[in-house]
């Protein structure tokens, strides 16, 4: 009976943040992709949101990985066993399994997108169907992707920056970067460091970039300071200092520098044409790192291109693997 038809997923696996779409329903789970594991027995204590809060504050026995690191599979075993749990989560254990469209970051290697197929199907997939990152991300950002006009997408993610330009159902240039929101979180642990020597964990440093971050130095100047808490590197013992927005902006400086210096290099790399399109309809900042604030001012002032940032930045990749199940015949051919 139509009604016992199975529903397929589309995952985005996310060094960050996993969200899984399901057919006809739409995203049904956004969690953090994080692990705690038992270092002595190997076995895999929670998932997720359970998982996260763990960072940091494990005891000695237990601790928290993030599978995925640098938009690849850092920890096979691991990365089966979370995305298992997603997808039991998201859809319950069931007699029929699920075909799962799963997006990659781009510019990986045939080994790691072999990895990711392997370990999708580990976790419980029928058959697993390979999306690039942007090309998902534009897809949910409803950039005509299929239509012989040139869109660019920038999604900046938790381990990577992927930069493409997009035309007729393809990547026309692309870039992928080690600078996102990681690199933003570790550039501000080392500037606490150095300056107040205040030492800040990494969950500190990602609520200080979110509350306090601006891409704009100029801008942050405007902004109150904010009350950090950390370890006093002198002394040993907890403390707490009050920082200027403009600390955050200088901190981070080099990872926004690096994101315009991908997206330059992939204008230069695109055809007239795509370029004249690009500046008609501007760049769409996708990924939890357009939320930074004034971001997209920055990259417009230095590209001279209008920039946009997409509505539910963190959701299109997400809507765009679920967009990709409306097609999967076309994901086969591209991910044997
Ligand atoms: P991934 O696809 O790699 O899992 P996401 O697209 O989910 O990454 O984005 C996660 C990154 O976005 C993290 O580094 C997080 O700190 C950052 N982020 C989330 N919200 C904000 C915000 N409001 N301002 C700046 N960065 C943010
Ligand atoms: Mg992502």
């Amino acid at each position: 009976m139509f009604w016992f038809r199975k529903k397929n997923i589309g995952i985005d696996l996310g060094t960050a943040n996993t969200n899984v779409f399901v057919e006809g329903k739409g995203i049904v789970l956004g969690e953090p992709s994080v692990v705690a594991k038992d270092k002595q027995t190997d076995e895999v204590v929670a998932v997720g949101e359970n998982a996260q809060k763990m960072i940091g504050r494990t005891p000695g026995s237990i601790v928290a990985i993030r599978p995925m690191k640098d938009g690849v599979i850092a920890d096979f075993d691991t990365t089966a066993a979370m995305m298992e749990y997603f997808i039991v989560k998201s859809v319950g254990k069931r007699a029929s399994k699920p075909n799962v469209v799963v997006c990659v970051p781009g510019g990986g290697t045939e080994v790691e997108k072999r990895a990711i197929i392997d370990a999708t199907r580990m976790a419980g997939a029928k058959d697993a169907f390979l999306i690039e990152e942007p090309f998902a991300a534009a897809i949910g950002a409803g950039l005509p992707v299929n239509e012989p006009t040139g869109s660019m997408v920038v999604d900046i993610g938790g381990g990577t920056t992927d930069v493409a330009t997009i035309s007729l159902g393809g990547i026309v240039s692309s870039r992928t970067i080690k600078m996102a929101g990681d690199q933003m979180d570790q550039s501000i642990i080392h500037f606490i460091r150095s300056k107040y020597n205040l030492l800040i964990g990494e969950r500190t440093a990602e609520a200080i970039k979110i509350e306090l971050g601006s891409a704009s130095i100029e801008a942050s100047r405007a902004l109150d300071n904010m009350d950090i808490r950390g370890r006093d590197l002198l002394t040993g013992l907890p403390k707490t200092i009050s920082i200027p927005a403009e600390d955050v902006s200088e901190a981070i400086k080099e990872v926004i520098d690096g994101i315009i210096v991908a997206v330059k290099a992939t204008l230069e790399d695109t055809s007239p044409e795509i370029s004249a399109d690009v500046i008609d309809r501007g760049i769409v900042l996708t990924g939890g790192g357009a939320l930074l604030k004034n971001i997209s001012d920055v990259i417009a002032e230095e590209t001279e291109v209008p920039v946009f940032v997409a509505s539910s930045p963190l959701d299109c990749v997400a809507i765009g693997t679920g967009e990709a199940l409306n097609h999967l015949d076309l994901y086969k051919k591209r991910s044997r």
